[in-house]
């Protein structure tokens, strides 16, 4: 049996709530969820994150995962949904299997946001943006 949480849950060896799937995508209910609804959509292939996937898998997986949005919106009252990927253990990874997680949102909701947003220093962003744009 494979080692990866979700490729168990793939497989049907471990149990999942499955919601919707198609040739490249799966999405299946988080059974510890941020909000109400929260959903997870992996691609059918094992690959750890969004950093080492393959162009169809994350298309597949954000098409699909934007279905269920759309799903949370008109079925579970959401009026606004928090799309999320984690790549590696530094960023919060817990299950080295891409996922977006699909958390319907409401206003006013318990969410927290990860960051409070301030105004960043132009030259500082310039400098970045050189760097990534040279590697892109
Ligand atoms: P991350 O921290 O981004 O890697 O997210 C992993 C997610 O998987 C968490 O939100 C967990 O609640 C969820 N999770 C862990 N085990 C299961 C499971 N057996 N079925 C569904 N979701 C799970
Ligand atoms: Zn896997």
């Amino acid at each position: 049996m494979s080692e990866c949480l979700f490729c168990q849950i793939l497989a049907g060896d471990v149990p999942s709530i499955r919601i919707a799937e198609t040739e490249r995508a799966v999405a299946f209910m988080d059974i510890y969820p941020a909000a109400p609804g929260h959903a997870l959509v992996v691609p059918r292939l094992h690959v750890e994150d969004a950093l080492a996937a393959a162009d169809e898998d994350l298309a597949a997986c954000m098409a699909l995962a934007a279905r269920v949005g759309r799903a949370a919106e008109s079925q579970l009252g959401a009026t606004g949904i928090t799309y999320l990927s984690l790549a590696r253990p530094d960023a919060g990874q817990t299950v080295f299997h891409l996922h977006v997680h699909v958390i319907p949102r409401v206003a006013g909701d318990e969410f927290v946001f990860p960051w409070a947003p301030a105004a960043g220093d132009p030259a500082e962003i310039e400098g970045h943006a050189a760097r990534l744009r040279a590697a892109l």
